[in-house]
Parts: C-alpha cells; sequence; structure tokens
C-alpha cells in the first residue's frame, strides 16, 4: 500500500524567494499580530524568509523613562526566549530600515501602524528611505481595534465627546475577533544578520513592574476576567484593592492586543460593560490626538493655554514636594510615592494629584504629564496628555475646569480606612481611619500631633480652589453656578 505526505506547507509557485522584513514596534506578541502574519504569509509564498528587527529608536529612548525601558528590553528579551531570532540595532529607524531592508533583498516591510505624531512622520520618512530602492513599507492593523480616525460623526467630522464615539466605535468593534496565533517554529527567519544585543535592564527601574512576557500578560487577563470583572464597576476605584487589570502596559507595548479582550466581554453585565469603555477611552484619547496632533503637548480648548500659572521658587519648590509625595496630604502623597515605587498609579489617584497640581497649586498640566511620562510604565502619549486634560478641563468634554478635587474627601471616599494611605505613607501607618486623611488635626494645636518626618500641608485647599476659580474666571470661561468641590 502506498502512503502519500502531505506537505507542511502549501506547494510553492516557482519564483525566486522573496525576503521580508517585520518591523516590530508597539506589538510585542505572536498571537493575533496581523501584520506578522501578512509578512509570514508573504515570504512564505515564494519559499522566502522574514527578518525580525526592533530598532531602539534613539529619540524615543531619550523620552522614555527607566521603568518604561526596563519593561521594554525584557519584552525584547521574551520574544527572543520564545524562538524569534530578533535583530536588533540602535538608531534611527529612517536610515535602519532601509538599510537592513537592502541587506536581506526584502520586497517590502511589514508593521502595524502607529497614529501617534512622532510615529506618523517616522513611518512616512521610513517609507520614502524605502522607495529609493523600490521597497515599500506595508502597514497593517495598529494597536487599537479601531484605527484612530475611523470613528466619525454622520457629517464625517471627528467626535470631541466620549459617549456618541462609544456609541459609533461599540458598534464597530462588535465584528472584530482575534486572529491566529503564529508559532515561531515554524517560521522560516532570516538569520545570520548582525544584531546588537539588548540592553540590560536600567539598575534604578522599579522592582515591582509587571513580568513582561506575552503569557505573563495573557494570564494577567484571565486573573482579571475571572477574579475582578465581576465587580469592576464597584471596585474599580478603590485604590487599596488590587481590583483593576493592570493591563496597561501589555497594551501600551502590545504584548496583547485590545481585541483579544473583546470576546471575553460580549458575555455583557455591569463589570464587562464598564471595562469595555475604558477601552474606549483608550481608543478616543488615540482618535483626538490623531486629529488634533498639537494637543500632546498644548490645550484642545485653545483658550486655556492662556491660564495663568505660578512660577518663581516656591512655585519650583511645590512642584518637588509633589513629585516626592511630600505635600502633607495623604492621599496626594500615597499616589505619588505609589508611582515612584512601582511606576503605575491607580486611575482614581491619577485624578487626583493632576488636580491637585493644575487647581491646588497653580502649575501647568505639562509639568505633571511630563513627569509622568518619566515614571509611568505605561506612559502613552494619547492617554497621558489627555487623562491630564481631562482632570485639568482643558481638553475633551468630561471634567470641566471648575470641577475641583477635593484632596481631603477623596481620601476619605475612596480610601476609607486609609489601607492605601498606610501602604505608601509609612509615616502615618499608625493613624486610625479618622486621623489618617487629616492628620494636622491632632494634637488638637489644629498642626502636628508629632508625626515625625511628614509636612504640613502645604497649601490651604479651599483658599487654592478660590482662587483657581478665579484664574479660570479671568479667562472669561462660562462658570455654572452648581460648580462642586469634589
Ligand atoms: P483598568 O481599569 O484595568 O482599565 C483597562 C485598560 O483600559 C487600561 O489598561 C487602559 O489601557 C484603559 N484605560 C482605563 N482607563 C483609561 C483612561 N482613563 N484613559 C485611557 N485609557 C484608559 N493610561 C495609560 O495607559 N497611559 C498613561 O500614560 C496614562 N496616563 C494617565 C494620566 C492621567 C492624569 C489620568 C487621569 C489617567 C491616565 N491613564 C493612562 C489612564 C488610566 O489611569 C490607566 O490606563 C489605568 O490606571 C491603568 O491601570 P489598569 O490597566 O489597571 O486599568
Amino acid at each position: 500500500m502506498s502512503t502519500s505526505i502531505r506537505p507542511a506547507r502549501p506547494l510553492k509557485p516557482e519564483a525566486s524567494p522573496v525576503n521580508v522584513v517585520f518591523w516590530f514596534r508597539r506589538d510585542l506578541r505572536l498571537a493575533d499580530n496581523p501584520a506578522l502574519l501578512a509578512a509570514i504569509a508573504e515570504a512564505d509564498r515564494t519559499d522566502g524568509s522574514v527578518l525580525a528587527v526592533f530598532v531602539l529608536d534613539l529619540k524615543l529612548g531619550a523620552a522614555s523613562g527607566i521603568n518604561r525601558l526596563a519593561y521594554l528590553y525584557d519584552a525584547l528579551q521574551s520574544l527572543t526566549t520564545a524562538g524569534i531570532p530578533l535583530v536588533l540595532r540602535h538608531g534611527d529607524p529612517e536610515t535602519e530600515i532601509p538599510a537592513l531592508a537592502a541587506t536581506v533583498a526584502a520586497t517590502a516591510v511589514y508593521c502595524a501602524s502607529d497614529f501617534g505624531p512622532y510615529g506618523h512622520k517616522r513611518d512616512d520618512a521610513v517609507s520614502v528611505g524605502l522607495q529609493v530602492d523600490g521597497r515599500e513599507l506595508r502597514s497593517i492593523g495598529s494597536s487599537y481595534v479601531i484605527e484612530p480616525g475611523t470613528v466619525r460623526k454622520g457629517d464625517g467630522t471627528p467626535f470631541k465627546v466620549f459617549t456618541p464615539f462609544k456609541r459609533v466605535w461599540t458598534a464597530l468593534a462588535e465584528s472584530h475577533s482575534p486572529n491566529p496565533t503564529v508559532d515561531p517554529a515554524t517560521v522560516s527567519w532570516c538569520i545570520g544578520i548582525d544584531g546588537e544585543a539588548i540592553p540590560a535592564r536600567p539598575l534604578n527601574a522599579s522592582l515591582k513592574l509587571p513580568r513582561a512576557t506575552e503569557s505573563a500578560a495573557y494570564q494577567r487577563l484571565q486573573h482579571f476576567l475571572e477574579t475582578n470583572m465581576g465587580a469592576y464597576d464597584d471596585q474599580r476605584n478603590i485604590p487599596a484593592l488590587d481590583a483593576t487589570s493592570r493591563l496597561s502596559a501589555d497594551l501600551k507595548f502590545g504584548l496583547l492586543h485590545p481585541r483579544q479582550i473583546l470576546p471575553a466581554l460580549r458575555v455583557g453585565g455591569t463589570g464587562a460593560d464598564v471595562f469595555k469603555s475604558e477601552l474606549c477611552w483608550r481608543e478616543f484619547y488615540a482618535d483626538v490626538l490623531f486629529h488634533h496632533p498639537r494637543t500632546a503637548s498644548r490645550s484642545l480648548n485653545v483658550a486655556m493655554d492662556a491660564m495663568q500659572t505660578d512660577t518663581g521658587d516656591l512655585a519650583e519648590e511645590r512642584f518637588a514636594r509633589w513629585c516626592a509625595g511630600m505635600t502633607g496630604f495623604p492621599f496626594i502623597d500615597a499616589g505619588m510615592r505609589q508611582l515612584l515605587a512601582e511606576g503605575w498609579m491607580h486611575n482614581r489617584v491619577r485624578m487626583a494629584v493632576a488636580s491637585f497640581l493644575v487647581k491646588d497649586l497653580h502649575l501647568p498640566w505639562q509639568r505633571g504629564a511630563k513627569w509622568f511620562m518619566e515614571q509611568l510604565v505605561d506612559g502613552d502619549l494619547a492617554s497621558n496628555a489627555h487623562g491630564w486634560q481631562w482632570t485639568a478641563g482643558t481638553g475633551t468634554d468630561a471634567s470641566p475646569y471648575y470641577r475641583v478635587f477635593n484632596p481631603i474627601t477623596q481620601g476619605k471616599k475612596f480610601d476609607p480606612d486609609g489601607t492605601y494611605v498606610r501602604r505608601f505613607v509609612p509615616e502615618l501607618a499608625k493613624l486610625s481611619s479618622k486621623e489618617i486623611h487629616e492628620p494636622w488635626l491632632l494634637g488638637g494645636g489644629g498642626l502636628f500631633g508629632g508625626i515625625k518626618g511628614y509636612p504640613e500641608p502645604i497649601v490651604d485647599h479651599a483658599a487654592e480652589r478660590i482662587e483657581s476659580l478665579r484664574r479660570h474666571a479671568a479667562l472669561k470661561q462660562p462658570i455654572p453656578t452648581n460648580n462642586t468641590n469634589s
């Protein structure tokens, strides 16, 4: 009896082998990576090979803090451990990518689209560089379920308000599901091309960063879905709880794509719906930045750029105290110290510390955003610039300028027993739940009850709130009579 052996791959047409380059950027994964699948399919058609590359772009490297770099290096390392012979180069992608493509005589370079202001320009320049030698840059997919620029109003203009954006986004997202996973052992990789070693983890990076592997990201997702999603709506604002997904760095670097999360959210329920909404905020801000690239560093509401802000020695000292978590407001200090310790801060506390910087210390939101980008492992230009602008009241719809977060009330409401403060501000660890958010009330004199090493409040919140509203009124921005002090 004769047996026939089925070839592992489809028979190739008679053509000379064609190599392609796959350029990893913010998509450091094998699962659901449509650009990688397309690169492999193209090489496969002609028995060619795929050159996997990553360029450590010196301009982006300089703007990334040590925590993001540590996470990135670990993620690159994990790709090589997974079996991808990654060629790493330091330099300018504009020259490195065309040079690498020429080295392997590639026909095309595949990557996911980048919609950020810098990435967009860089890709245009790389594309021009490739075209000189008759090569193409083929961008497929992106870090988002729906590519920025796609969701539009009926008249074709972009949204500046979240809720209607979400309505359209949700309908479009329904039809998206994850792509198959690549098995690196079945890919014909280009090997033997000179690359550099993945740099060592920066020494000062936080030791508490999430593990940067694709499987760890997937485990975090599973843990969240099984343990926390049901109660997400109720508990996501309590920073003492481990109730959010902690997936932000994974999504930022693409160890996980939001498309991989959507199927599990289709079960419905409040937790799943609210979580989907949060993923949509990420896409909304990317969309806003795409349409208004200047908002990476300027206010979306142009009039707000004229806001009077503080300068001088006192302002500098206050900024330094804010960065160090030494403002004398326990909830604010706990958040800023969490950022220093973990390279991450809970969303509720991000809002409170941002409001404090802008409306109690009267400093420009851009200074806080820059500090966040230096520290955050999930630092993302769109989410950060617009998270800050939401709180400062200079950006999209949700939080108007006259909404001033009360740093004491926020602590009492969202950390009622002081667990979060105690975790990050050890000087206050022995205080009771009643005392912990207003330690200056101890001792009967309105000042300190002998809490060694912990400062008095650096400002009077009630007075600064009024000052903040005065500055706002000077801009002739409308303030409704029912303004709140939340
Ligand atoms: P979860 O609550 O589990 O949410 C799931 C995912 O949804 C997050 O990982 C994130 O990708 C997305 N998401 C949730 N909330 C928001 C939001 N408000 N805006 C945009 N996306 C959101 N997020 C970043 O990823 N990078 C940043 O640089 C960043 N800077 C911020 C700055 C300020 C001032 C504020 C107020 C928010 C900022 N955020 C930023 C949004 C949010 O704080 C973080 O995404 C969230 O805390 C990450 O934790 P998580 O993954 O456990 O969130």
